[in-house]
């Protein structure tokens, strides 16, 4: 089955790839179907997700994948959440990681209660119209270092700390972090709930 993923960031279509070739499922990335950005309007994951696995499907007329990710820290209810990739434009830096892990320290200057989770939203859809959409939620919770340590991973990494590790997510090696990160977790149960309700007994959706 051809499935159109709403992203064109080759890393995850690689690992989303892996992990749902086991339901002979090919994933296109919408730019090879000359699909552009949908909007993401949306202060939730799962409505921006819909959002993007919709228009993904209403362009190309096949069942869609999107995702939505980001970090909700709980000292500042629940937010950047899905303004996460944004975080460091709202204090005047440009956008990027190392911007975002500098504007974060300076905004939890102070603060003691550092509790906070990596968030990814999986929504597929067999068509614009489905009223049944797959909704996958993996999280990963953790405690805002006061200080970036590690070399590793991406984003907030450095100072994603775990505690069931003693570690940040940038000190942990790649395979033992993306075993336990958010979209490990939401593509695991993506797994599961496309087995279940789009091939259960050799169904096609
Ligand atoms: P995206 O939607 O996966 O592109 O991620 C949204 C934001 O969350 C970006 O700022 C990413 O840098 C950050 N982010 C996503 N995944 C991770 C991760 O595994 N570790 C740290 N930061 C992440």
């Amino acid at each position: 089955m051809k499935l159109v993923l709403a992203s064109n960031n080759r890393g995850k279509l690689a690992e989303l790839q892996a992990m749902l070739a086991p339901l002979g499922v090919q994933l296109i990335p919408q730019a090879e179907l000359g699909v552009g950005e949908a909007e993401e309007p949306f202060p939730t994951f799962v409505e921006n997700a819909l959002a993007k696995a919709r228009f993904a499907s209403a362009h190309t007329g096949l069942p869609a994948l999107a995702d939505d990710a980001g970090l909700c820290v709980e000292a500042f209810g629940g937010l950047p959440g899905v303004q996460t990739a944004y975080y460091a434009t709202q204090f005047g830096y440009d956008k990027g990681d190392a911007n975002n892990v500098r504007a974060l320290l300076e905004q939890m200057e102070g603060v003691d209660n550092r509790r906070a989770a990596m968030v990814s939203t999986l929504v597929a859809v067999r068509s614009p119209q489905d009223p049944e959409p797959l909704i996958a939620v993996g999280r990963v919770a953790g405690e805002i270092a006061r200080e970036p340590r590690g070399t590793g991973g991406f984003g907030f990494d450095p100072v994603m700390y775990i505690p069931a590790f003693g570690k940040t997510f940038a000190e942990l090696p790649t395979e033992v972090k993306n075993a336990h990160s958010h979209r490990g977790r939401s593509a695991l149960q993506m797994l599961a709930l496309m087995r279940e309700h789009w091939f259960a007994n050799g169904a096609k959706p």
